[in-house]
């Protein structure tokens, strides 16, 4: 027979998939002889199987029994005696934190009977009536699903017969007359009368609890937290100490340091004569963890030691819930706490300081995506009204702007817009983009707004379910406050709180420090950045490169500490003025005129490479040939088609519009990103790649002679057979052999076309390197074109679970990644030693980086700003 309680000195802190995080840890302080009210824990298997059955296990009450004894025999009391009655609580926890989700129970063993023991026992009439009223009302909802309404009516008629502000002016005769009233409510909802047996309270309440896991709040929560919905929740049951009973008594919560900054020292909340709930809720204003030195010194006293040493034996910030009972501490929770992204750099820096973890354990304690919070603008909290309301923080940054409420009013503004929708859908998309950020009330950190918004790096802040919002009236009403289109609101996307009114924002201290701007000297939050980059640089064997196409950029790009440039995109040297020359190019009829029109394009392509060379001196620049389809630079066909008609109506002469126009039509494709571009447009317009390479050699000729160093490396995208790359080839180093004075420059190929993968022993033979284009992969793989599934199907797919995240911005491990495994293994079995980056959107997310190392490639390389995320994430990944 399994076996399904386990007394709390049985279990440790690494039994959290049997005994659920609370009940772990219950059991690591027991052990460690720490003061912990007596008690046991009903693992996960009896709640899966609860769930399965719906029936409690079998043998579950007899185990049940024998452990209750067991908490009897120690602290010589007993559920049910009327005399002096051992009260319990019954508690959830599964092995995630879910606060407040699940369900807990106080107060179980009062009756009619005990309840008049507990007062003679406590010399307390007050208490033990408030108690019991307490049990009624969070039984009958719990487990009989009461309305909580009906309670708090009574319990607002008690308090107005009484002529009492607060409960606190309720007194004994009052709320035993709750009690009653309490009962009756009980009653008529139930059909029965409130259960008076200990026993059968206790085992319903258990069953409750059980099934709170599958409650709609808590399946909503755990599906938004990635937390598999099968896990079941275990359920500890123990016995009740009392903060409630007087002044020598009360209730805290405490951490042991700040988790908003990291400070060492233990941080806390007190409230004297109250029950653990108080404190959250918030309902008094409670003292600081130094005052309680003042009231119960010696309570204090042991309470900072027990800290102590919880922070050596978990080797982390930890936070607690204790209480005080006439004088003697009682600790009740504890567990590894949740903490800001700064605090957890601050934190895991301190502690290996400290010795109590190692550097690579530091690392291992922060997350890219926490970083990157870390480089986003921030509203200046100090600054910051109470927040009217808080939703899902779903895509980081801080937003200031007026409400609108649709599409068309955020495209129409002229200044800045927040736009508020109940939830968004692909026509919210201009709005979207027009805005400064999304604010809705509806949908987790899958929704469609949160991920579009997270795709454009837009703020986000979803889900705000407070959030009464009257499109067509034009209103926004939060917790009775009604704001219209037009008033400024502000959101956090950090935190999801939304603020009345603008909040001013300061830029992020981390990118300050990264710009060379600011010191860490003195800062601890800028010095355990400094500490865990550096680690993070050591131990790294993935280089990290960025995508750069100006000098500016590259500056950047090399402050944030890319070692190369991995991707310089050559198209953009083609826009703005420059367009003109390229459309000379495309209407060229003669060798002549095509040759003239590449003659003026070149220097500016050469001056444009100089300058990037310049900024990247002695690392790798690795220059893209020209990739996007040629008509992409000519004007719309509409838009042609529109100037031609309306300059012969006018009777003009509509000049070179006439050839463009046929040209446009000519070179019209119905599935342009599976058309002419990348390579092929090598082997279709001569001398295109042959000027672009002449550029590059000459730029590098340039910079030796200026005394540089340049490292440029030609990279050619689009290949799927290694001919294509072969000809290529063959005129490159032609070329590069007719310009005097340029070093030897390697040339490579992207592999982003699934064949290219497939056939890479192939690709290799020809190639000096590979780089991997992810995005084109992944569309190509798929077979959906990135720039419409977002907002076409992409939301309905992640509600679904067709995938977990869009595999645009994590790399699809199981299709893509396998063939970026095959390119490299074959790649490097033809060439050994090949160097392999990456140049996609995926170069700079923390999931797909940890792929690419596993995969063995040489580098990633993603935007410029994303860089200290891919370092810190090379590093973790090699920890
Ligand atoms: P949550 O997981 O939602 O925090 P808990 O199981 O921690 O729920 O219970 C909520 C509160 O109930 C605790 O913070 C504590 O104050 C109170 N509580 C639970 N068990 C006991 C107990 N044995 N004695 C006194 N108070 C208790
Ligand atoms: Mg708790
Ligand atoms: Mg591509």
């Amino acid at each position: 027979m399994s076996r399904y309680v386990y007394d709390f000195f049985e279990g440790n802190k690494d039994l959290k998939d049997l005994l659920g995080g609370k009940g772990a840890n219950l059991a690591e302080m027991t052990r460690m002889g720490l003061p912990v009210p007596p008690g046991f824990t009903i693992t996960t298997d009896a709640c899966r199987e609860f769930l399965r059955t719906g029936a409690m296990p079998a043998g579950l009450f007899d185990e049940v029994e024998e452990h209750l004894r067991l908490v009897q025999t120690r602290l010589g009391k007993r559920l049910g005696d009327p005399a002096d009655p051992l009260l319990l609580s019954v508690r959830s926890g599964g092995k995630f934190s879910m606060p407040g989700m699940m369900e807990t129970i106080l107060d179980i063993g009062l009756n009619d009977a005990t309840v008049l023991g507990l007062a003679g026992h406590s010399g307390d009439e007050r208490f033990a009536w408030d108690s019991y009223r307490r049990l009624i009302q969070m039984f009958g909802k719990t487990v009989f699903g009461v309305p909580g309404e009906e309670f708090e009516a009574e319990l607002a008629a008690a308090r107005a017969a009484a002529d009492a502000a607060t409960d606190a002016g309720l007194g004994a005769p009052a709320l035993r007359d709750l009690v009653a009233a309490y009962k009756k409510v009980f009653a008529a909802h139930t059909g029965r009368d409130f259960p008076q047996s200990p026993h059968e309270q206790l085992f319903s309440a258990i069953g409750a609890v059980f099934g709170s896991w599958n409650a709609e709040r808590a399946v909503l929560y755990r599906r938004q937290e990635r937390i598999p919905q099968d896990l079941g929740t275990a359920v500890n049951v123990m016995a009740m100490v009392f903060g409630n009973r007087g002044l020598h008594s009360g209730s805290g919560v405490a951490f042991t340091r700040d988790p908003a900054t990291g400070r060492r020292g233990a941080y806390g909340d007190y409230l004297p004569n109250a029950q653990g709930e108080d404190v959250v809720a918030g309902i008094r204003n409670t003292m600081v963890l130094a005052e309680l030195a003042e009231i119960d010194p010696k309570s204090h006293a042991q309470l900072l030691s027990i800290m102590q040493k919880l922070e050596q034996r978990y080797r982390d910030l930890c936070d607690i819930e204790f209480t005080i009972e006439d004088g003697t501490l009682w600790m009740l929770q504890t567990r590894v706490g949740k903490r800001t992204p700064a605090a957890a750099f601050v934190i895991a820096a301190q502690l290996a300081e400290e010795g109590l973890i190692t550097l690579d354990e530091a690392l291992q304690r922060v997350t890219g995506e926490q970083l990157a919070n870390l480089m986003f603008p921030s509203f200046d909290t100090a600054a910051a009204p109470q927040p009217l309301t808080t939703g899902v923080p779903a895509s980081p940054g801080a937003a200031v702007g007026a409400i609108v409420f649709d599409s068309a009013a955020a495209a129409a503004a002229t200044g800045p817009v927040i736009l508020v929708r109940r939830e968004t859908n692909p026509d919210d998309l201009p709005g979207m983009i027009a805005a400064q950020g999304i604010l809705t009330s509806r949908g987790g950190k899958t929704s469609h707004a949160a991920v579009v918004a997270r795709g454009m790096g837009k703020t986000c802040v979803c889900g705000a379910d407070e959030l009464e919002i009257d499109a067509a009236a034009g209103t926004l009403t939060i917790a009775g406050r009604v704001m219209h289109a037009g008033d400024v609101v502000s959101i956090d996307g950090a935190s999801g709180h939304v603020y009345a009114g603008p909040v001013p924002v300061r830029p992020s201290s981390v990118v300050r420090y990264f710009e060379g701007e600011l010191s860490p000297l003195g800062d601890p939050l800028l010095a355990a950045v400094q500490r865990l980059m550096t680690h993070a640089d050591h131990v790294a064997r993935l280089g990290v490169h960025a995508n750069a196409d100006t000098g500016a950029d590259a500056r950047r790009a090399h402050r944030f500490g890319a070692t190369g440039i991995g991707l310089c995109r050559t198209e953009h040297m083609f826009l703005g003025d420059r367009r003109e020359l390229v459309e000379r190019l495309i209407l060229a009829t003669t060798d002549a005129e095509r040759e003239a029109a590449l003659a003026a394009l070149l220097p500016l392509q050469r001056d444009d490479f100089v300058d990037l060379f310049a900024a990247m001196d002695g690392r790798p620049v690795t220059v893209r040939l020209i990739d996007p389809p040629l008509h992409e630079f000519l004007p719309p066909l509409d838009e042609l088609t529109a100037r031609v008609s309306r300059a012969e109506a006018l009777g003009q002469d509509p000049g070179d519009d006439v050839r463009l126009l046929a040209a446009v039509r000519r070179m019209h494709e119905q599935n342009p990103m599976l058309g002419l571009r990348g390579v092929r447009l090598g082997l279709v317009v001569p001398g295109l790649f042959a000027m672009q390479v002449r550029a590059v050699a000459e730029a590098a000729a340039a910079r030796l002679a200026a005394g540089g160093d340049p490292r440029p490396e030609i990279m050619v995208p689009l290949v799927g057979a290694v001919q294509e790359l072969e000809i290529v080839r063959t005129e490159a180093v032609r070329v590069l052999a007719e310009v005097p004075g340029a070093p030897p420059i390697p040339i490579g190929t992207m592999i982003e076309v699934p064949r290219a993968a497939l056939t890479a022993h192939q690709i290799a033979m020809s190639a000096d390197f590979f780089s991997f284009g992810t995005n084109d992969l992944t569309q190509m793989t798929w077979g959906f074109s990135r720039d419409d599934v977002e907002g076409a199907f992409f939301g309905r797919y992640l509600d679904l679970g067709v995938f977990g995240a869009s595999p645009f911005e994590t790399l699809d491990r199981l299709g893509v990644g396998e063939l970026v495994r095959i390119a490299v293994e074959r790649g490097r079995a033809a060439r050994p030693g090949l160097p392999t980056g990456v140049c996609g959107e995926h170069g700079g997310d923390p999931a797909s980086i940890r792929f690419f190392h596993e995969a063995g490639l040489t580098y990633v390389s993603c935007s410029p700003f994303r860089v200290p995320v891919a370092r810190l994430e090379a590093g973790r990944a090699a920890t």
